[in-house]
């Protein structure tokens, strides 16, 4: 059964989410943190920001003060980022204030020092302020107790620094999936040996091990299988303890394709066989008993954008996040584009910026073995199967290379 892109992405959502997998929790530093699950809830333990904080240099001072302009003001002190001024600013005072200072009491804005002249400790304002003008009020960002990330937040640059901010300096985070990884070839040869002419050295399984642990995953690489049902069987079975197989090659229609057969045997029950998509066609997703697997075609780039499409998704709801469906951005077609295929087509492409609008032009490749052409992507350009025709400036989607 050969279902369509979107056909398939649901159903391989559907069925992970139906096995409602929920991952342990572990403890770990927060500086192990990055792309991990976060397993927990966390709330501000202060008010953020913790006290009327400056976001510009220059003077605080009485904005009720600033009624008639110029207006003269006596600087009584300085309270630089870190210190506190321990007096009240009074009518006619102005205190020197720099940014991430908290306000003085008294005070109730902060006038720009671009809007000031000092003469000793007369200064001269110029600008008048509103109210709270050029401060963060306290907790205005969040206050005390306010959750700041849920459960299932994946945790990147942005979250990580959020976490610092609250003194999470450990987090409950979700295991990571353990992720098998089994090419299968009889011309396989593994990358450090020295390849006889008519072999080919085993790329797939380095570059799955890659996409899996920038996908949080643990890779398990369980070594080359032979083109032979048995050693292929035993090799499989040696990933049956992991979270996810991911297979490659051998799911074509060649003499030798024996991977759904002998995943047959096992007992697997298929998802789909196939979907309409190009490269990666072939593409098997399923599972054997409780081990989900995919049989993703072996020319690398095939099995490098399978990846992207289909197991980086999984991969983030086996590691309890939410699902990820590949987010499709919008770019400008460099040159016009024909397909009759009725397939939906990612082309590695280049995508920039050209007078303000993205252009994207795919790059010349020699079809789903040439990883020369995906190195020298930056995107997968997405032709739709009803984009038969299609001219040069056309809005078209695109995905990035790797999200
Ligand atoms: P298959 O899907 O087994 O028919 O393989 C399709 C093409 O991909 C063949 O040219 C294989 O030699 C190549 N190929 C298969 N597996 C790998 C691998 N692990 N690394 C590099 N190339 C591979
Ligand atoms: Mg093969």
């Amino acid at each position: 059964m050969v279902v369509t892109y979107e056909q398939a992405l649901s159903i391989v959502q559907d069925n992970i989410r139906a096995a409602n997998r929920v991952p342990e929790v572990e403890t770990v530093l927060l500086d192990r943190a990055f792309r991990r699950v976060l397993a927990e809830d966390v709330t501000a333990d202060r008010d953020l920001p913790p006290f009327h904080r400056a976001i510009r240099d220059g003077y605080a001072v009485r904005s009720s003060d600033l009624t008639g302009l110029p207006a003269v003001l006596r600087c009584v002190g300085e309270v630089p980022a870190g210190r506190t001024f321990e007096a009240e600013v009074r009518p006619g005072q102005c205190v020197s204030i720099m940014t991430g200072a908290p306000l003085p009491e008294g005070a109730d804005a902060v006038v720009m020092v671009e809007h000031t002249v000092s003469r000793g400790n007369d200064i001269e304002i110029q600008r008048g302020v509103q109210p709270w003008e050029n401060l963060v009020l306290r907790g205005r960002e969040a206050p005390q107790g306010a959750r700041i990330l849920a459960r299932a937040r994946r945790l990147r640059a942005a979250e990580i620094g959020l976490l610092a901010s609250v003194g999470k300096a450990t987090v409950a985070v979700y295991r990571q999936p353990c992720v098998a990884i089994l090419p299968t070839g009889d011309e396989l040869v593994p990358v450090e040996q020295p390849p006889q002419w008519f072999q080919i050295r085993n790329s797939n399984s380095t570059a799955l091990a890659a996409q899996v642990k920038s996908a949080n995953g643990v890779p398990l690489e369980l070594g080359i299988a032979p083109d032979r049902a048995d050693p292929l069987k035993e090799m499989i079975e040696r990933g049956r303890d992991s979270d996810l197989l991911l297979l490659s090659g051998g799911v074509s229609m060649g003499k030798f394709d024996l991977v759904e057969e002998v995943l047959a045997e096992l007992g697997a029950e298929f998802y789909f066989r196939g979907t309409a998509i190009r490269p990666g066609k072939p593409l098997v997703f399923g599972r054997i008993r409780d081990l989900f697997f995919f049989g993703l075609p072996g020319n690398p780039v095939s099995t490098f954008v399978t990846f992207e499409l289909f197991v980086r998704p999984a991969l983030a709801l086996l590691s309890g996040a939410a699902f990820e469906a590949p987010v499709f951005l919008r770019a400008r077609l460099a040159k016009p584009f024909r397909q009759k295929t009725g397939l939906t087509m990612f082309l590695p492409a280049r995508v920039q910026m050209q007078d303000r609008d993205p252009v994207v032009e795919p790059v010349g490749w020699q079809g789903s073995g040439d990883l020369v052409g995906v190195a020298a992507a930056n995107c997968f350009l997405v032709i739709h199967p009803g984009q038969t025709e299609l001219a040069a400036g056309d809005w078209v989607d695109v995905i990035p290379k790797e999200q």
